[in-house]
Formats: C-alpha cells, sequence, structure tokens
C-alpha cells in the first residue's frame, strides 16, 4: 500500500497516520516529523528546517524532496508506506510521481480528512499547551492555514482528477475517524 494522508493543520493527520500505518504494516513517514526530530538532533537538515518551519513557512521543495526520497529508499518503506505531510506543492507532487514510477510501484489512494476551521483553531491551540511546538503560536498558525489554502489544497484537485481520492470526515472521536479511513481503505486494500 502507498498511501497519502492530506489534510490542514491540525486535521488530525499524525494522530491518523499511526493507526492506519500500522494496520496495513507499513512505516507512517511524517516530513513534519523528521523535520522536528533533526532540528532536535542540531543537523545540518535541522538547521536549514527550522527557521522555515518556526515561521510556519514550507522548507524548500529541493530540502523536503531529497529528504522524502531518502527515507522511502529505507528497506522498511519496500512494501509500501503512507506519507503524512508530503506531498504539500506541485513540485512534490511530480517528485514523488517519479519517486514511485521508478520503483515500479503506483499510489494506491490519497485520503484527505476534512475538519471544520472553528474545530481546527481549537485543535491547534491546545496541542500547543500539550506538546509546546514553536509553531503552534496564532500568528504561525493562520500562516501555515493560509500557506494550505495556497499551495496545498489545491492537489486534493490533482488527485480527485486521478480517481485516488477519498475523502473522510475528520470530526468527532479519533477512533471513529480511524473506522471510517479503515472502512474507506479496505476495498482498496483488497484490489
Ligand atoms: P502541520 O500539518 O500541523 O502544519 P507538520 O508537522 O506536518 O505540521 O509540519 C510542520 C512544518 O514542517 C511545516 O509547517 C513546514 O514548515 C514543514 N514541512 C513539513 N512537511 C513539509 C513539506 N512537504 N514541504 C515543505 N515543508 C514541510
Amino acid at each position: 500500500m502507498r498511501l497519502i494522508l492530506m489534510g490542514p493543520p491540525g486535521a488530525g493527520k499524525g494522530t491518523q497516520a499511526k493507526f492506519v500505518a500500522d494496520r496495513f504494516g507499513i512505516p507512517a513517514i511524517s516530513t513534519g516529523d523528521i523535520f522536528r526530530a533533526n532540528v532536535s538532533e542540531g543537523t545540518d537538515l535541522g538547521i536549514q528546517a527550522q527557521r522555515y518551519m518556526d515561521q510556519g513557512e514550507y522548507v524548500p521543495d529541493s530540502v523536503t524532496n531529497l529528504m522524502v526520497r531518502r527515507r522511502i529508499d529505507q528497506p522498511d518503506a519496500e512494501p509500501g508506506f503512507l506519507l503524512d505531510g508530503y506531498p504539500r506543492t506541485l513540485a512534490q507532487v511530480e517528485e514523488l510521481d517519479g519517486m514511485i514510477a521508478f520503483t515500479g510501484h503506483r499510489l494506491d489512494a490519497v485520503v484527505v480528512l476534512t475538519v471544520d476551521a472553528e474545530e481546527i483553531v481549537g485543535r491547534l491551540l491546545q496541542r500547543s499547551e500539550v506538546e509546546g511546538r514553536t509553531d503552534d503560536t496564532a500568528d504561525v498558525i493562520r500562516r501555515r492555514q493560509e500557506l494550505y489554502a495556497e499551495e496545498t489544497a489545491p492537489l486534493v484537485e490533482v488527485y480527485r482528477d486521478r480517481g485516488l481520492l477519498i475523502e473522510i470526515d475528520g470530526m468527532g472521536e479519533v477512533d471513529l475517524v480511524t473506522e471510517r479511513i479503515l472502512t474507506a481503505l479496505d476495498p482498496v486494500h483488497q484490489s
């Protein structure tokens, strides 16, 4: 299974990504998590990424694409993977197409989580208290939402046109949302 999980900041991608990936025995690859790990380890990649992340801007495609390519090349991603937070731009879509084509596989589905705008702000502010992420301040959240609308939301139509899109209601209990996703992916998994 080669899956993408999309949705605006605060839609619950990270939470759901782990459950869904576990179910299919594939790694959940979160670009945000990889960047944050690199920031805390003080690697070159972390140093490059941090100034963008702290302002809610996207890390340049060249940096992000290379990082994902390396991660997908790891042996654990050979049977498949679930991408959380990538692709976020049209250039990343093209890059990912190339990476997957190169391995002779195809993308199976793109799950997009839909959540009310009001619910999202509440979730993000709550997360900032729990996790202390430096990019969960009101201003930076607003910038991330803006960028999502401008750069990432258009990808939904790209994948819809390819017949890969599965839209899932992301409102409600975590378990319920997981169940919705797994039910929708069942026929994809069978085929
Ligand atoms: P969220 O989805 O809640 O906004 P993430 O944890 O997925 O947060 O990402 C945090 C930050 O990492 C983003 O705001 C951005 O700076 C950077 N980032 C993550 N994925 C990408 C990507 N595919 N392209 C560019 N930047 C990215």
